[in-house]
């Protein structure tokens, strides 16, 4: 049941006191907040520096070290803007709002026309101050957002900077706000007053009851969170790979079909089996997922020995593991192939998880011999029949939350267009880098048979494949395309819940989980014993 509970700290007594003070109250709460967080220096300072603006401009140059500490002391202003801990000013009507239905604890509501606070009685500095313009800013009613496209019909600039707040009312959904001085439009028919609703959820984020984890966004940590990942060897991908019905993937709304996207989250592989030996049979398994990422390459391509090759992979010859397309940015995540024959002597596909190796080595890129693996650039090139193509890519590639990609191609390396850099000290730990992917025990071999399809993540998956014989009798043909990272995980975001946790276990993943984990396992005693022989002072 919904109950709402007037506060005792807003007694009658105290009301009526704080009417007769309303405007001199009102303006020390508003002084005290507005002024909170700038240092007395920047306050002084203040009216001098906005005449110089206007008169004296070249005067203001100020030196790095000035700057450096004014953009310190900027950033600490904004930092407590966002958290400022204002007292709530006594005249604010206030309610606490405890919906018994739900798990939600109580929240005190209270607001002046300047603010919006919510607190959390039950965390310590469990209060922000929510403001109204930005309120308005994020109404999602009938009238601010078209009810079929979802999109805005007024644009934040149309927002009157001194907008501010009339009342608010709390609902089973959230809370109901009106404006003060709202946008004049929206006003101008006062039978219809405008109305927002600021969600349950929106209020529980700003109070950091709920995180933005607990919603899945088209990003891949957030859709891995949900899913878990797998790093894999030759023995643990065969133990673990799934090789799911093609009809079964096909169905409306099939378990098989979540469970393509799920295997590829987590392992990076999967494969379709019983697909009909139909050339369109590429196009409705990688539409099944999200549109196609067209290449230059076109929308659908032949992998198939032919003379003149305009790409490595169209000849007969050994491919070394790598990933497509890296000249491209971003690459494309999602590759699919199609097998149609491949009744040559062999051609087995070759498959390799990259991200298990540059997990592995992320540790160690802080060590000066290692180093160059993330910090030297690696060019990529493509510039044939007029088209050119060019990205430098570091072949272990993370920022400051950590590791985010592995990139390794080296049949599609591009020239050092001016060759004065020294690549000496990038080829030893790079060496590391290949014998880890190409050890036997870490490659995935598969000698795919038609009817069969393979779809992995090429951000992750390295790929190759063995010579064949074209001469000596039968045919090597597979179809492919690809699906770009936004298109996949904007699909991926949709994995039903329940379903994405149920492989996964209990803890959420997190790459700092996925770290810890490595660090046990066999495979990062065999990177220590390989880095020790470039850089014999590494400890165990
Ligand atoms: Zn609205």
């Amino acid at each position: 049941m919904l109950s709402l509970a007037r506060t005792s700290r807003a007694t009658a007594a105290a009301s009526a006191k704080a009417q007769a003070a309303k405007a001199v109250a009102y303006r020390t709460a508003y002084t005290a907040a507005t002024t909170y967080g700038s240092s007395r220096r920047q306050r002084q300072q203040k009216p001098e520096s906005e005449t110089e603006t206007k008169y004296r401009p070249q005067q203001r140059r100020i030196s790095a070290k000035e700057a450096g500490l004014q953009q310190q002391q900027q950033q600490q202003t904004s930092a407590a803007r966002y958290w400022p801990k204002l007292e709530i000013p006594r005249e604010a009507k206030r309610f606490t709002f405890i919906d018994e239905t739900s798990k939600r604890g109580p929240t005190k509501v209270a607001w002046t026309d300047r603010f919006l606070f919510v607190e959390d009685p039950a965390t310590e500095n469990g209060r922000r101050a929510l403001k109204p313009a930005t309120l308005r800013d994020s109404c999602a009613c009938p009238r601010c957002r078209d009810t079929s496209s979802g999109q805005k019909t007024y644009s934040s600039v149309e927002i009157p900077v001194d907008i501010g707040l009339q009342n608010v009312k709390p609902t089973k959904k959230g809370l109901e706000i009106t404006f003060l001085r709202d946008i004049p439009r929206f006003v101008e028919d006062e039978s219809k007053p405008h109305v927002m609703l600021l969600p349950w959820d929106s209020v529980d984020m700003s109070l950091k009851r709920k995180g933005m984890e607990d919603v899945t966004l088209p990003r891949q940590r957030s859709v891995l969170r949900r899913t878990g990942v797998v790093y894999w060897d030759r023995e643990t991908i065969a133990q673990q790979v799934r090789r799911i019905d093609y009809a079964e993937f096909m169905k409306d709304d099939s378990e098989a079909f979540w469970d393509v996207i799920i295997d590829i989250c987590r392992f990076g592989l999967v494969y379709l089996k019983n697909v009909p030996r139909d050339e369109d049979s590429i196009v409705r398994i990688t539409t099944r997922i999200a549109n196609i990422r067209e290449t230059f390459y076109g929308r659908t391509f032949d992998v198939r020995a032919k003379p003149n090759a305009e790409n490595v992979a169209y000849t007969s010859g050994f491919l070394g593991l790598h990933q497509d397309l890296l000249y491209l940015d971003p690459p494309p995540m999602i590759q699919v192939l199609h097998c149609m024959d491949n009744s040559c002597a062999g051609g087995e596909s070759l498959f390799s998880d990259g991200e298990r190796v540059g997990r592995l080595l992320w540790p160690f890129l802080t060590r000066h011999r290692m180093s160059p693996l993330a910090e030297h650039h690696v060019p990529y090139q493509y510039g044939k029949n007029g088209f050119h193509y060019f990205s430098s890519r570091r072949v272990i590639d993370g920022n400051d939350s950590g590791f985010t990609n592995v990139f390794w191609s080296p049949p599609f390396q591009g020239r050092y267009l001016s060759p004065v850099k020294d690549i000496r000290r990038w080829i030893e730990p790079a060496q590391i880098f290949s014998s880890l992917i190409n050890d036997r025990d870490a490659i995935h071999e598969q000698k795919m048979e038609p009817g069969e399809c393979v779809l992995f993540d090429n951000l992750r998956v390295l790929h190759g494949r063995n010579a064949f014989d074209a001469a000596g009798g039968g045919a090597r043909w597979l179809r492919g395309a690809y699906i770009a990272a936004e298109d996949f995980l904007s699909r991926a975001a949709h994995i039903p819940k329940g379903l994405a946790e149920k492989y996964r276990g209990e803890r959420p993943w997190a790459p700092a989980l996925a770290q810890k984990a490595l660090r046990e396992t066999a495979w990062h005693e065999d990177v220590v014993r390989r880095i020790k022989e470039i850089d014999p002072a590494l400890e165990d």
